[in-house]
């Protein structure tokens, strides 16, 4: 196995801080990143609050979800998330998952996020449904098992974010900064679409727009990784130099 490089480590252990700061992820929830020099690997962090996270903390993982070297304490019980979804979607790169507030209502209404402003084209025809009764009955709704993140990413399919009912969300990027910049604008997408929608009808992005404004935004995400970087260091506490 080949050591990650430390700025892959440091920008994932940015990524934890930024989406804490972001209020994507409280205690709980997880960010992981593809090995670069190995598809069959990424680099996630041990079971840890993210905010909390440290360099030290980051462990490689194989596609079954084991750690392949000692992993610095207990894994966290849901990285199948991460193993299968890497698994399926060659084409991810990073990975988000979430119990951001305002997305929860979706998932138990069968409501599909959709794209209600630009920032959140990549959200294209709305977000995929993951049921995880249809897969497993009643259970505590963890996703810890690989049989579980199998059907995790049956669920999410070619989207860039499922929601999991009655749990959260799980979104993807193509990079590290990506999937950060999908997982702060699915939790903003979610508040706004629950006002509009109690408003009265809503106009969406056609597919057409949202795809047009996601290809747009991509040349944009490191002005607000930036920001939200730059964030970190006037809060007292947040610092992200470990
Ligand atoms: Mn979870």
């Amino acid at each position: 196995m080949k050591a990650p490089a430390a700025a892959v480590v440091q920008e994932l252990v940015l990524a934890n801080h930024i989406l804490h700061a972001q209020g994507v992820v409280d205690g709980f929830g997880h960010v992981s990143r593809r090995h670069p020099d190995n598809a069959s690997h990424f680099l996630l962090s041990r079971s840890r609050a993210p905010a909390l996270v440290e360099a030290a903390d980051i462990g490689v993982y194989d596609l079954e979800g084991r750690p392949l070297a000692q992993v610095n304490g207990a894994p966290y019980l849901e990285r199948f998330i991460h193993s299968e979804i890497y698994r399926a979607r060659p084409d991810v790169m990073a990975i988000v998952h979430s119990h951001s507030a305002s997305v929860i209502p979706f998932g138990v209404t069968g409501q599909r996020l959709r794209p209600i402003f630009h920032m959140a084209g990549f959200l294209g025809s709305g977000s995929a449904h993951f049921e995880i009764r249809d897969a497993v009955g009643d259970s505590d709704l963890l996703v810890s098992t690989p049989a579980l993140g199998r059907a995790l990413a049956t669920s999410l399919g070619a989207c860039s974010c499922a929601l999991m009912r009655g749990h959260g969300s799980t979104v993807v990027g193509h990079s590290l900064q990506q999937a950060v910049f999908r997982a702060v604008y699915t939790e903003v997408n979610a508040r706004m679409q629950a006002t509009a929608m109690a408003l009265g009808p809503v106009t969406y992005l056609s597919p057409n727009e949202a795809e047009r404004a996601a290809t747009a935004n991509d040349g944009q995400i490191g002005r607000t990784w930036a920001l939200w970087a730059h964030a970190l260091k006037q809060t007292p506490g947040q610092g992200c130099s470990g």
